[in-house]
């Protein structure tokens, strides 16, 4: 079955971008089929992935639009079972037209209908605000992904944030499951990072992800040379943390497919 994860949390530079592509990149690499979907008009997937406006043949703009088809936006990558689908949002005025567009909540749910089971994976990066594209990419997936830069969070916003996942389960989605907090640029051995850790044990514990990223300058590099960072730098911490993270969740949704297909034991009476 299809798993739509989308990565998403209102807050800039925590690494949902860099965690949805070398996330997308590693379950490519262990041979999962992967669509990976950018909703940010920012763009930054491409980019990290190597597309240029000149390489690109259109993405969700133009599928919003009713310009193009899913199918037709769909871009094959340097990895075999990675696919991609830019956001192409060329304009303000386009952006802005996207965000009108976006007010329809379960647009992307349908758009993706079609195409959802030839993946394994959906991945879905969002920009750092909630409305619009983001209620889209939460609207149609089976989980959501949080990001968390070490040292750097609120509770408090934390909390906001799992208040508006309960407001998409009550108006849009129902379904819609905490993947978990991910923690990223995580430095260890340091004051700031262990009262974090300690604070996030205490409140969050039962969302938190084994795997954690580490600060690592391959990611940054990699993104820089519009390469996912298995293919730049296959034994950086980095790399390793990402397939880390992959192997985690694969297991996982491995494991709970198995308990909800497993028919439960009949006890015979004597
Ligand atoms: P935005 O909300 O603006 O889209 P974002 O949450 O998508 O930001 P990224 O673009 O993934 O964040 O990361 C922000 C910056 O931090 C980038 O320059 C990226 O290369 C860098 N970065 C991300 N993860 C790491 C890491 N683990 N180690 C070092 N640098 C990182
Ligand atoms: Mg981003």
């Amino acid at each position: 079955m299809t798993k739509i994860i989308t990565i998403a949390i209102p807050k800039g530079g925590v690494g949902k971008t860099t965690t949805a592509v070398n996330l997308a990149a590693s379950m490519a690499v262990l041979e999962k089929r992967v669509l990976l979907i950018d909703t940010d008009p920012f763009g930054a997937c491409s980019m990290a992935l190597g597309f240029t406006q000149e390489n690109t043949k259109g993405g969700l703009f133009e599928v919003f639009n009713f310009m193009h088809s899913m199918a037709q936006v769909i871009h094959r990558t340097d990895l075999a079972f990675l696919d991609f689908v830019p956001a192409n949002i060329p304009t303000q005025q386009a952006e802005e037209r996207m965000l009108r567009i976006a007010e329809n909540r379960t647009l992307l749910k349908n758009i993706l209908r079609t195409i959802a089971p030839h993946y394994d994976y959906i991945i879905i990066d969002t920009p750092p605000f909630l409305r619009g594209l983001t209620t889209n990419a939460l609207t149609c997936a089976d989980s959501v992904l949080i990001p968390i830069k070490s040292g750097h969070f609120s509770l408090e916003g934390i909390d906001k944030l799992f208040k508006y996942f309960d407001w998409i389960r009550e108006a849009a989605n129902k379904n819609l499951q905490i993947e978990g907090i991910l923690q990223t640029m995580y430095e260890p051995h340091t004051k700031v990072t262990e009262l974090t850790d300690r604070e996030l044990q205490l409140r969050f514990r039962k969302h938190l992800i084994k795997s954690m990223i580490p600060k690592n300058t391959t990611l940054t590099e990699s993104s820089f040379y519009g390469k996912p960072a298995v293919l730049f730098n296959a034994a950086s911490k980095g790399t390793l943390a990402y397939l880390e993270l992959a192997r985690e969740l694969i297991e996982k949704h491995r494991a709970s497919e198995q308990s909800q297909t497993t028919a439960p034991v009949q006890i015979q009476s004597a």
